[in-house]
């Protein structure tokens, strides 16, 4: 594939992600209170201002990284946000550890961002986009409506 293409598919993700940006209160995606269990290893659980809350696992969230990379990676492939690359299906299942953040860190006050083990570091999560990737039941189906109707 030519880099023209490929810079095409990321613009058009620019223009959806902005697109999306204007359709949250600031009451949706200011975070009250927000736990990543490292030790644990459950994920992150946001609660949000206006009483939602939020919880994705590791794994899921470092398949959703937002970094440039990782966007056109799951663009060029067709993998929606957390949805892990498909396993070779005739390769022996491989030891792989479990996705754990390294460190996390504030990102200013309007995201956070992590060190995976993997050791991939680049991805900025905005209160933002973890808000528009909710994984409740509730945001699930809201979102599986929306994409019916597009
Ligand atoms: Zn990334
Ligand atoms: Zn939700």
């Amino acid at each position: 594939m030519s880099h023209e293409g490929i810079r095409f598919v990321s613009e058009d993700a620019a223009r959806k992600a902005t697109a999306d940006e204007r359709e949250l209160p600031r009451e949706a995606i200011t975070p009250l209170r927000v736990r990543v269990n490292k030790t644990e290893g459950t994920g992150v659980e946001i609660d949000w201002k206006d009483g939602h809350a939020s919880h994705w696992s590791f794994a899921w969230l470092r398949d959703a990284c937002p970094c440039a990379t990782c966007v056109e990676e799951r663009e060029v492939e067709g993998r929606e946000p957390g949805q892990p690359k498909p396993q070779p299906a005739t390769l022996l299942p491989m030891f792989k550890a479990a996705v754990r953040p390294r460190e996390v860190r504030p990102v200013g006050r309007y995201a956070i961002s992590f060190d995976w083990n993997d050791g991939h570091t680049s991805g900025i999560y905005s209160w933002h986009y973890l808000r528009s990737i909710c994984q409740c039941e509730a945001c699930k189906a809201e979102a599986a409506r929306s994409a019916a109707k597009l």
